[in-house]
């Protein structure tokens, strides 16, 4: 295969084999914008890499001659003593992964070239000696993997309180030996002096750096795939740090927060790759840049223009400045806040730049979610403390915490914090992902902290600058003598920017205003909802229902546009008061006392029905008859024994039979016990009677559109057996309603085709059938070994929260099927909690449901997501 690509041979759609990084790369060089000229080695170069423990054969000789030609076009030769190329060697894997694989800088440079490139800069040596301590710094940490502390703290000390500007040549020679030193003692050998070498291990460490321990981890958050490998560029050097005239910078087209369109970035004069986002000098605003070099602004601002256009979206953009000539480093679909997806899309679409079609797949379910957050409330008394840049909206509360790892202590404990930092860099991200919220001192919208909070959907403020952050004593101190330390509890506002001391109350967002019936009105952002879910309601196939037991929740999940109930419990119906009444009924006697139980829980039932057919007003409303054990609705075994046994002899009567009844119907496994069409089919009358509630509420309410569930069926036979007594009982009542069953057994989904013989509709409950198919017990095995199991991979997520497609989702396929088989148009929905997971919401689309069903707060998500699918 063809390992080694020209930057002028890929393109943008090949970010599979090239990389993300690799392929923009190559689209701006096809696109005539000024990139330095280079290669990309290919991920499946990686993934060989990877699989054998060592290059593949034929890969050294194809980078060799791409080097050649390369070396060429440029007319120096790599490291050539006395006019040297250098060439960066950047991983680029096909998802953007901020920060987590490794790029070296400067590779080329040694004892003797380091002349060579100060007689190229017209004898700047300053620069050349700057740009080599770089190197060794960089490939010391990245290639050798030596602690980047010991070359922080060579170059803190040699400043000694000035600022980098201030080193001079000697400086910074002095400072190439003490680095080599560290080398020499952290490694055994001497620096690799021989360009070539350096190159080729650079390659070796970006392909390793794929399973460092923090890129797994940023994968297994994000979902990304552990198998794809990354690609590595090797990309001509240009240099921002060999003057004032010089500079890097990176940019957006426009505010990845807000989607504002404007001239968002930061650039740093005199300095190299990451010296923006390491926040070692304060950055300045883009803007400025027009002041300092306005041909180089102005040129950027239209390479901008045409990035947008070209991509059709956001884009965020590296460039560097060398001696007033522009640079494009990078290009990429720009990550961006939820709000800002919702804004932009819509504004694309007024531009003219995409349809609405596009825009409905440019947001997710899961930034849909986000909105849906509460925030501050802006009526709360409030002490703020500070404020810093708005990097990640949302609005968060907790403990404040200064290390990673004592931020997953606490969260761990079931503390909220909030980590708070200097600045985050990679080594925080475990701790990021367990803080409710962060904040940092330092550092822009585009610093580590901001850009990776952003792609979590955390809460971030950044560059909060008047805040003293000692991570060492654990505290920060604020303007006015405001001491927070570890523990203290703090709120920060990822939309303002604003960090406020102790708790502030939060209230629920417009866009959940705006679902609950509020007028659209003039904000921005829910005007862009509101085209988006109105063109998504238009295109989506999938219809959506609720989960609702009672009357609210089921207004509620009609204002948030739900087309009927998908699952009303009836088991809710029985607790509270009516405890009492389920006793009655398991202690009975004989069949009279059972009957007047039943005829006592009747008119409760009916009027529960009555209260949620009322508020779904003619919908469709599938009513599950009683499912759980019986024995959850009595007292507690060992409680109600002690009871008895310190009454003694005083024990009445009741609690006596009480306790005989709760030994009796004791079970060692209840999900597998008497429960769901079982206890209909041994409890004689108690169907019959949720039958006849429903059937009269249906009555009471006219357009009413019930349907009756049955659960847990895992033979026809059950299901005929109890169908044949309801279908007597609607006809008595001259009540319409559909009796379909639940397919949550594994057995009922393989025999499916017999089932739908007796059903009028399928509902899957892929709660229970997760938990059958996989013999896991939910309610334990999450706390029990899930993590575990997510560590060795496997499954990336659990399979109650994403619908595991190939088992449990095969079943729901062979279920579909065979029962349209024996009865075409047979209705199919889902009701387990998959119904509101964007992943398993495309599934059921794929295979034809006609519903999914979910809790009231995920319906816009659902409806979101069923357009997404059918695009
Ligand atoms: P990341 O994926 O972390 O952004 P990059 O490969 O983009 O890593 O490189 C890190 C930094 O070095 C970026 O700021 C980038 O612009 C800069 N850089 C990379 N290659 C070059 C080069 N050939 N010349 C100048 N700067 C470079
Ligand atoms: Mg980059
Ligand atoms: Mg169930």
């Amino acid at each position: 295969p063809k390992y080694v690509y020209d930057f002028t041979e890929g393109n943008k759609d090949l970010k599979d084999l090239l990389g993300g990084k690799g392929a923009n790369l190559a689209e701006m060089t096809n696109l005539g914008l000024p990139v330095p000229p280079g290669f990309t080695i290919t991920t499946e170069a990686c993934r060989r890499f990877l699989a054998d423990g060592r290059l593949p054969d034929g890969l050294e000789d194809e980078i060799a001659r791409h080097l050649a030609a390369l070396e060429e076009k440029m007319g120096r030769r790599l490291g050539q003593a006395d006019d040297p190329l250098l060439v960066s060697v950047r991983s680029g894997a096909k998802f953007s992964m901020p920060g987590m694989m490794e790029t070296v800088l400067n590779i080329g440079l040694n004892d003797e070239s380091v002349r060579g490139l100060a007689k190229q800069a017209g004898g700047n040596e300053r620069f050349a000696w700057d740009s080599y301590r770089r190197l060794i710094q960089m490939f010391g940490k990245t290639v050798q993997g030596i602690d980047g502390e010991l070359f922080d703290e060579a170059l803190e000390e040699l400043k000694n309180g000035r600022s980098d500007l201030d080193l001079e040549t000697e400086d910074l020679q002095r400072l190439v030996e003490t680095y080599k030193g560290i080398v020499r003692q952290q490694t055994g050998a001497d620096f690799p002096a021989d360009p070539h070498r350096q190159m080729l291990m650079a390659v070796t460490a970006v392909f390793e750096s794929w399973n460092a321990p923090r890129a797994v981890l940023y994968r297994r958050q994000e979902r990304i795939p552990a198998d794809l490998g990354t690609a590595v560029n090797v990309c001509t050097m240009v240099f921002g740090n060999c003057g004032m005239d010089s500079g890097t910078g990176v940019a957006f087209t426009r505010d990845p927060g807000s989607g504002q369109q404007g001239v968002y970035g930061d650039y740093l004069q005199n300095a190299q790759g990451e010296d923006v986002v390491a926040g070692i000098r304060n950055t300045m605003p883009l803007q400025e840049l027009e002041r300092i070099d306005k041909r180089s602004y102005d040129e950027l601002l239209q390479i901008m223009e045409k990035l947008e256009n070209h991509y059709r979206d956001l884009c965020d953009i590296e460039f560097t400045i060398e001696g007033g000539k522009l640079w494009m480093l990078q290009t990429r679909v720009g990550k961006r806040t939820a709000a800002a997806a919702f804004r932009i899309a819509v504004q694309l679409v007024d531009q003219g730049l995409i349809d609405l079609d596009e825009a409905v797949t440019r947001v997710t379910g899961d930034q849909l979610a986000q909105l849906m957050f509460p925030r501050f409330d802006g009526g709360a008394a409030k002490k703020k403390i500070a404020k810093g840049m708005n990097a990640s909206p949302g609005a968060a509360v907790g403990r404040a915490v200064f290390s990673a790892e004592r931020a997953v202590e606490l969260a761990a404990q079931g503390e909220a914090v909030i980590l708070v930092r200097r600045e985050t860099n990679p080594d925080d991200l475990a701790g990021m992902i367990a803080a409710r919220g962060i904040l940092t001192s330092r550092g822009g919208k585009t610093s580590h902290a901001a850009v990776v909070a952003r792609g979590m959907g955390k809460t971030c403020v950044c560059g909060a600058e008047e805040l003293e952050v000692s991570t060492k004593e654990r505290r920060f101190t604020a303007p006015g003598g405001v001491v927070v330390s570890e523990g203290d509890v703090i709120s920060i506002d990822g939309s303002s920017g604003e960090v406020f001391l102790g708790e502030v109350p939060v209230v629920a967002s417009p866009v959940v205003e705006y679902f609950e019936g509020a007028p659209v009105g003039g904000d921005e952002l829910v005007a862009a909802v509101d085209r988006i879910m109105t063109h998504a309601d238009a295109t989506r196939r999938l219809a959506v229902r609720a989960n609702a037991d009672n009357a609210e929740d089921a207004a509620r999940a009609r204002r948030f546009g739900a087309q009927g109930i998908g699952l009303c419990r009836t088991e809710h119906m029985f607790l509270g008061d009516r405890r009492q009444l389920v006793e009655d009924l398991v202690l009975a006697a004989d069949d009279a006392e059972r009957e007047r139980a039943l005829a006592a829980l009747e008119p409760l039932q009916r009027a529960d029905f009555t209260e949620i057919f009322t508020a779904m007003d003619g919908l469709p409303v599938t009513v599950r008859l009683i499912d759980p054990p019986l024995h959850e609705f009595l007292p507690d075994y060992t409680e109600l024994s002690v009871k008895v046994a310190l009454a003694g002899d005083r024990a009445g009567d009741k609690d006596r039979r009480l306790l005989a009844a709760v030994k009796r119907l004791h079970e060692q496994n209840p999900m597998l016990g008497l429960r769901g069409v079982r206890l209909g089919l041994v409890i004689p009358g108690l169907f019959a009677m949720q039958v006849r509630a429903i059937a009269a509420a249906a009555k009471a309410v006219p357009g009413t559109r019930a349907e009756i569930m049955i659960p847990l069926v895992g033979a026809v036979q059950e299901l005929e057996c109890v169908r044949e007594e309801a279908v007597r009982i609607l006809e008595e009542t001259g009540v319409e309603a559909m009796v379909g069953t639940m397919i949550e057994v594994p057995r009922a989904a393989l025999t499916a085709g017999q089932i739908a013989e007796a059903a009028e509709f399928f509902s899957f409950g892929t709660n229970d059938l997760t938990q059958m198919t996989w013999g896991f017990s939910r309610d334990d095995v999450e706390a029990a070994f899930f993590s575990r199991y997510l560590d060795l991979g496997v499954f990336g997520v659990s399979p109650f929260e994403t619908l595991d497609r190939d088992g449990v989702g095969r079943l729901v396929r062979i279920a579909a099927e065979e029962g349209r088989r024996t009865r075409p148009g047979l209705k199919l929905g889902i009701c387990g909690e998959h119904g509101g997971d964007p992943d398993s919401i495309h599934f059921c689309h794929q295979v034809g449901l006609d519903y999914v069903s979910c809790s009231p707060f995920r319906v816009p998500v659902a409806r979101l997501e069923a357009a997404r699918a059918a695009l």
